[in-house]
C-alpha cells in the first residue's frame, strides 16, 4: 500500500496480521490496482499506522526491521544482505 515500513511487514510478517486487517489490505489493493488510483484515504494512514505499531509493540522479538548499515533503508526481506543502495553485508 504505501509507506515502506508498511510493506516491509506485511509482505514479511503477513501471518501476524488478523483476518479482518489482512482482508481489507486485500482489498485495497485489488481496487488500487483496478482503478490505478494509488492514494490513500485517512483512513488508510491510520489503518497503517495502527498496525505498524500494534505489530512492532506486540511482536518486538519476533519482528527484525532489517535495516540496511550504511544507508538506513529496509532490505526487502529480515534475511536480505543487500540494499538498494547497493551494499552488501554479512552476519557479525
Ligand atoms: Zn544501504
Amino acid at each position: 500500500m504505501s509507506s515502506k515500513i508498511f510493506d516491509y511487514l506485511i509482505k514479511n510478517y503477513w501471518n501476524l496480521l488478523e483476518v479482518l486487517e489482512q482482508e481489507y489490505i486485500i482489498s485495497k489493493i485489488k481496487s488500487q490496482k483496478k482503478t490505478n488510483d494509488f492514494t490513500l484515504t485517512e483512513f488508510d494512514i491510520k489503518f497503517e499506522e495502527k498496525i505498524i505499531s500494534r505489530l512492532l509493540s506486540t511482536y518486538n522479538e519476533i519482528i527484525y526491521m532489517n535495516y540496511c548499515p550504511v544507508c538506513g533503508e529496509l532490505a526487502r526481506t529480515p534475511k536480505a544482505k543487500s540494499a538498494i543502495c547497493g551494499h552488501i553485508w554479512h552476519d557479525i
